[in-house]
């Protein structure tokens, strides 16, 4: 099972857009205007009561249901202009589907089943549907009838159908939902090994503890978006009743953030220098100042907490950023660089005051703000060392150097 399906990723890219979305049945309206995106390598978590609608809108980003209005993209295709022909392609070249009814043809064998996917996509190749058996665990079960397989096998049977066609995305709806424990276990290691060969994933589940596995929890409640870690931040707790309304999740940089993102600048800058980044000289203490000082803490113990988090992974020592800590070094990498640009060239603050005013600044600065900064000086591409600032949303094409 060690060597699935790598997937091409571009770590960071959207690889899902939903833009205002509403789905509508006759006078049911089962989305009302749900917006998210969904970057390349991301495992999502999909949750929100029974009829919240979380199965409608994966059966529309798998092309199984069409939507009513909105903008729905994947991987660079806009759903709402296929025809049915189109859609069947698109079924087959983009989406694998994993649903908690493992929809085996009960008088196809395992390998047959899987070779039904391939034939969808106009090859079937028996060598590889064993091979891609084999992958998840069920190299002894070939020429089984669904009949014969126990409920784990089965849902086996069913990702390694999904992944048949290499999809970019893939899509799967309480597939969990059906196994008793142990079978989970084994289900959601083949998932983890995904993620970790860097498919997208889009998952409905029930499930805290599946849950926190994925990068990413996203909620749903009456058809619209009642929930986001990446809007709340990923220690949110699960079922927080303040989740929509103003007093929740008031930025406020604790002092475990601080460190956090100190270390995530840290890795970010080995990563520029193309070395890895090794726990061990990583260090975790934060600015003084303004802000509270941070106590020095063992980096390590503050990695695994990240770890924890799904802000970075950890091997054999190195440490590297998932794509949701990625995206937040980035973003604090990019505060930091704009902010001594700033006290630099605008304040003419001398070199390393500039830097300890941004230490302290890049966890001062809103997103509001960091687009204004880097607008009033002209979405500078350099901080004044010469490193490059990460563009922001403001950027698109503006860079001087
Ligand atoms: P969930 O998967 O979160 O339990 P669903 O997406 O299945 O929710 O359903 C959302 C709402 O849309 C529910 O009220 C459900 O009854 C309704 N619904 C789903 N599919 C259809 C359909 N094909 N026709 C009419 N109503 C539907
Ligand atoms: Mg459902």
């Amino acid at each position: 099972m060690s060597s699935l399906i790598q997937a091409q990723a571009l770590p960071g890219s959207s690889q899902v857009v939903i833009e205002n979305l509403t789905k509508q049945y006759g006078t049911l309206r089962a989305l009302g205007g749900v917006s998210f995106d969904v970057n390349t390598g991301e495992w999502v978590a999909l949750m929100g009561p029974s009829g919240s609608g979380k199965t409608t809108l994966i059966n529309i980003l798998g092309g199984l249901d069409t939507l009513t209005s909105g903008r729905v993209v994947v991987d660079g295709v806009d759903l709402s202009n296929l025809r049915e022909s189109e859609l069947v392609r698109y079924r087959a070249e983009k989406v694998g589907f994993v649903f908690q009814q493992f929809h085996l043809v009960p008088y196809l064998t395992a390998v047959e089943n899987v070779m039904l996917a391939q034939y969808f996509h106009s090859v079937t190749d028996e060598k590889q549907a064993a091979e891609a058996l084999k992958r998840v665990g069920l190299g002894d079960r070939l020429t089984h009838l669904p009949a014969q397989l126990s409920g784990g096998e089965g849902q086996r049977v069913a990702i390694a159908r999904a992944l048949i066609n290499q999809p970019k995305l893939i899509l799967a709806d309480e597939p969990t939902g059906n196994l008793d424990e142990a079978n989970e276990d084994v289900v959601l290691q083949i998932f983890r090994e995904l993620h970790n060969a860097g498919h997208t994933i889009l998952m409905v589940t029930h499930d805290p503890d599946i849950a926190r596995q994925a990068d990413r929890r996203i909620e749903l409640a009456h058809g619209h978006l009642h929930f986001d870690t990446l809007q709340h931040g990923p220690s949110h707790p699960l079922n927080c009743p303040l989740a929509d309304t103003a007093d929740c999740c008031t930025p406020v940089s604790t002092d475990d953030e601080i460190r956090f993102d100190h270390l995530l600048e840290q890795i970010w800058v080995c990563g520029e220098e193309g070395k890895p980044a090794e726990a061990e000289r990583l260090h975790a203490s934060g600015p003084a100042g303004k802000l509270p000082v941070v106590t020095e803490e063992p980096a390590t113990r503050v990695l695994s907490r990240m770890s924890d988090l799904h802000l970075v992974q950890m091997e054999n020592g190195e440490v590297q950023l998932t794509p949701v800590g990625s995206q937040r070094a980035r973003d604090v990498i990019r505060r930091h660089r704009l902010a001594e640009r700033l006290f630099k060239d605008t304040f003419s603050i001398e070199d390393s005051e500039a830097h300890t005013q941004a230490c302290k600044f890049e966890h001062i600065i809103s997103p509001e703000l960091d687009q204004r900064i880097c607008t009033f000086l002209g979405h500078p591409k350099t901080c004044p060392h010469g490193n490059p600032i990460p563009p922001g949303d403001c950027c698109n094409g503006k860079s001087k150097s």
